[in-house]
């Protein structure tokens, strides 16, 4: 909370906020109240339409907000190292007030942008900026609208100089677990919003996961909605422990008013996005690392959002198996439907790290991965309790080379496997969908493998293209003559 309330005004020349706001629509609003609520601030707001900043004001005296209805007085209301945090719509809009800012800011003033950009947009943003001398601060911000106003997961990029500045005021506005603010410097440049990209994205496979989870439990168990509610309000007090299971139960709890059906089976079944799955994978598709959970997740949201081709496939009766899944002992069922999940969702977080240490290599930031987990446990979408395991392994091992390889995930999908395997043969044949599942166990089976047929891959390309291929017994580059005698010849 400001401790000079009386700064609340329409026009405020006067530079006495440590923190501004630009961009008051729902995010920045509960943002600019957030770190108004706290200790120490004192919040400059600023929205192109002054209506909105108005009402801001209005409806909240409490926040002792310094509103301004031009740039030039928000800017002139703002202490040095003047700092900004832009909330505005992602894209041309975010440009349009960095560059106002840009312009009136002086060097060593921190420009932030708060809002969802691509994180290559950010790195180009940031070239920019910093050339002006200003610091340019790329955060990612998770836990949405409720996140913002009473503590979200914030992933911060930029330089270390301006983190000293914004530290402790992203800090202050957060969540906190255990004591310890969900909030690190992640990396220089586009590193916050790269992290925040990546944490978008293993949130699309945990949610698959989940719906998987409750196809198989539904179709196959015959369980009713509201059982199913059951059993994952039991698996929230288990290793399974995590928001999005626990809001899973309330949402098949739901009985819709108007027909006293399951709420789930009045929402139509057509999955959408905003974007930040898609750029997940081909971030990943660009840096070579199979994030084949996530990928299934975004595709699996792809399907469910073409119900024209899904009614062609049913008119034309694209014939399923004969029979259905037999399942004599539902509780052991369950419980390998609960084991499957869980070592899905590993390798899903696994690929996701994967994808953090492809991107810093190539990016040079200097990522720890174990404070994002860290900072993932409270305020954001993925918040869990397991996420502790994934600090703790980056811990005790920093070069870990994949997640998967940690102990105490070795341990889990040893424990699951069994049961994983079971359940995604059993989809397959009873014909229920679990692309999220059986993909995931692909990869895990692909990781195991001694030998992949990936050599004869290697032999295909090397006698239609001449692509080369590595000998296991000898090092160098080698082509075989496959239009002429088809002996070998060494290349380098
Ligand atoms: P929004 O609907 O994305 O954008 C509306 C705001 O942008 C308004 O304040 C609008 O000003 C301003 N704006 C648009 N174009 C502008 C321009 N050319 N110049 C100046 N201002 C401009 O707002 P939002 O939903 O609050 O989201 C803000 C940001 O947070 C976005 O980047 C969004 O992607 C991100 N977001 C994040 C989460 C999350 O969970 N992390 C959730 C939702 C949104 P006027 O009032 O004048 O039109």
């Amino acid at each position: 909370m400001s401790t000079d309330t009386t700064q609340s005004s329409t026009h405020s020349p006067h530079a006495v906020a440590n923190i501004g706001v630009v961009g008051l629509a729902v995010m920045g609003s509960n943002l600019a109240r957030n770190l108004a609520s706290r200790e120490g601030n004192t919040v400059a707001v600023y929205n192109r339409s002054p209506e909105r900043t108005r009402t801001l004001t209005t409806e909240h005296p409490e926040a002792g907000f310094v509103a301004s209805e031009t740039i030039k007085d928000f800017v002139a209301s703002l202490s040095k190292p003047r700092t900004a945090i832009i909330m505005v719509q992602a894209g041309a809009g975010t440009d349009a007030v960095i560059d106002q800012l840009a312009s009136l800011f002086e060097p060593g003033d921190i420009i932030v942008d708060g809002g969802n950009a691509l994180f290559t947009d950010t790195i180009r943003r940031e070239k920019a900026v910093s050339a002006r001398g200003i610091h340019f601060v790329g955060a990612g911000i998770s836990g949405g609208e409720e996140g913002a106003l009473t503590g979200p997961s914030i992933m911060p990029g930029g330089t270390v100089e301006s983190y000293k500045t914004l530290g402790p005021i992203l800090s202050s506005i957060a969540a906190v677990v255990d004591g310890v603010p969900c909030v690190t410097h992640v990396g220089t440049d586009g590193a916050g919003h790269f992290v925040k990209m990546v944490h978008n994205g293993i949130e699309y496979a945990d949610m698959q996961l989940i719906a998987e989870a409750y196809d198989l439990l539904r179709n196959a168990g015959g369980l009713t909605p509201a059982e199913i509610s059951e059993v994952f309000a039991e698996w929230n007090r288990g290793e399974l422990e995590s928001y999005l299971i626990e809001i899973t139960a309330e949402v098949l709890k739901q009985v819709d008013a108007k027909t006293d059906k399951p709420f789930v089976d009045i929402v139509m079944d057509a999955a959408g996005q905003k974007g930040t799955g898609t750029w997940t994978v081909e971030a990943a598709l660009d840096l070579g690392i199979p994030v084949s959970g996530i990928a299934e997740a975004v595709f699996a949201r792809g399907l469910s959002s073409h119900p024209e081709q899904r009614a062609a496939a049913r008119a034309v009766g694209l014939p399923g198996p004969a029979h259905s899944w037999n399942i004599e002992d539902k509780a052991a069922f369950i419980e390998d439907v609960r084991l499957a999940l869980y070592a899905s969702k590993i390798v899903a977080y696994s690929q996701g790290f994967d994808l953090i240490v492809a991107g810093a290599e190539k990016y040079g930031w200097d990522i720890r991965k174990g404070d994002i987990a860290m900072i993932w446990r409270g305020g954001c979408i993925i918040r869990a309790q397991f996420l502790n395991h994934i600090t703790e392994a980056y811990r005790e091992n920093p070069g870990l080379v994949a997640l998967i390889t940690a102990p105490y995930f070795t341990e889990a999908v040893a424990r699951a496997q069994e049961s994983w395997r079971r359940v995604v043969a059993g989809a397959a044949q009873a014909g229920i969908p679990s692309p999220g599942f059986s993909s995931s166990l692909a990869y895990y089976d692909g990781l195991r493998a001694d030998r992949l047929p990936a050599a004869l891959i290697q032999g295909q390309r090397d006698f239609f293209g001449a692509h080369t291929y590595g000998r296991v017994d000898a090092p160098g580059v080698f082509h075989t003559l496959w239009s002429g005698n088809r002996t070998e010849v060494e290349l380098s």
